[in-house]
């Protein structure tokens, strides 16, 4: 089932009941049919219209059910303006600007929708990358100083399949280090055995040959020639960069750029579809496949919960 609204008219006229969304969450988390979670049984009744009932195991699912929609006390209507606001626009939006578009009470709860919905972005068991990879790694942000956390840069590491002269798909991650251990559990992660990766003459590439054949182009320290030698990641860098600055102002902490490093592959990996409608159904897709997150862990990203703290997003508030 690929069934998306192809326009803003075409969603606005569709969504504009519970009753469509909920429909539509239904058809699109269940597309052959609801399955008992507890027993994967295929019979059931529907309780309400959010509730079915198995008819093997008399278990009651909700169609949010471990969802980023469970428990929430907002219409769907509303929720799906918002994800169709995140996708239809090619750059995406920012807490700010949903939070007007949507006329939402506080920059807050924007904030932690946008965060529940990049959640949703990075798709869990997701194809690697294959045939060949340019991987480099290179600093990204500085970005506002908000409290104690110091705004020094953040090391990402980027991969990125040659297509021809163009770039296929990407994938990158926020890493503590450059040291060999760090880079190759990315490569190991996100790169199919037997690839061929592409890297400078880093020490920190130097395992990559056990499970991939290894180009190396030259030596470390020539920023000019990386750019030119590994030109598919640098270019991915440079948008990623643009991005930052234009949509979210470079407002963004490291505490959570991995979020924005997800929401930017998965744009960036979608950004030939025809139809903006395509991203809201995979969005749609993705957000009823993944475990819900209290906001306290959007807060404090694998650290234990605390109070809120310096650590939002870089607030104009
Ligand atoms: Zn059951």
């Amino acid at each position: 089932m690929e069934d998306y609204p192809r326009t803003q008219a075409e969603f606005e006229a569709r969504f504009v009941t519970e009753a469509a969304c909920w429909a539509y969450l239904t058809r699109v988390r269940w597309p052959e049919g609801f399955r008992c979670p507890v027993c994967g049984g295929a019979k059931a009744w529907p309780v309400r219209a959010v509730l079915w009932q198995c008819a093997g195991c008399g278990r009651q699912t909700s169609v949010t059910a471990g969802t980023i929609f469970q428990d929430t006390r907002t219409p769907l209507t509303i929720w799906f303006r918002a994800m169709w606001c995140v996708t239809s626009s090619k750059t995406g939006t920012s807490a700010l600007a949903l939070k007007q578009v949507l006329g939402l009470g506080s920059y807050q709860t924007a904030w932690t929708w946008l965060h529940k919905l990049r959640r949703a972005m990075i798709r869990p068991g997701r194809d690697r990358l294959a045939g060949r990879v340019e991987v480099d790694e290179t600093f990204v942000g500085g970005g506002a100083a908000q409290g104690r956390s110091t705004a020094t840069k953040a090391l990402v590491v980027v991969a990125a399949e040659e297509v021809g002269r163009g770039i296929g798909r990407i994938r990158m991650r926020r890493i503590p280090d450059g040291k060999a251990k760090t880079l190759q559990a990315f490569i190991d992660d996100v790169i199919e055995p037997g690839s061929e990766v592409h890297t400078d003459g880093w020490d920190g590439y130097e395992r990559v040959k056990t499970r991939y054949h290894h180009r190396v182009s030259f030596l470390r320290g020539h920023p000019a020639v990386a750019t030119e030698l590994l030109p598919r990641v640098h270019r991915v860098v440079a948008l990623l960069k643009r991005w930052l600055l234009g949509t979210h102002q470079g407002a963004v902490s490291h505490a959570h750029l991995d979020y924005y490093l997800d929401e930017f592959t998965f744009r960036f990996n979608r950004r030939t579809s025809r139809h903006r409608g395509k991203l809201f159904f995979r969005l749609v897709q993705q957000a009823v496949a993944i475990e819900p997150v209290p906001y306290r862990r959007l807060v404090q990203p694998g650290a234990r919960p605390r109070r809120r703290r310096h650590n939002r997003l870089g607030s104009p508030e």
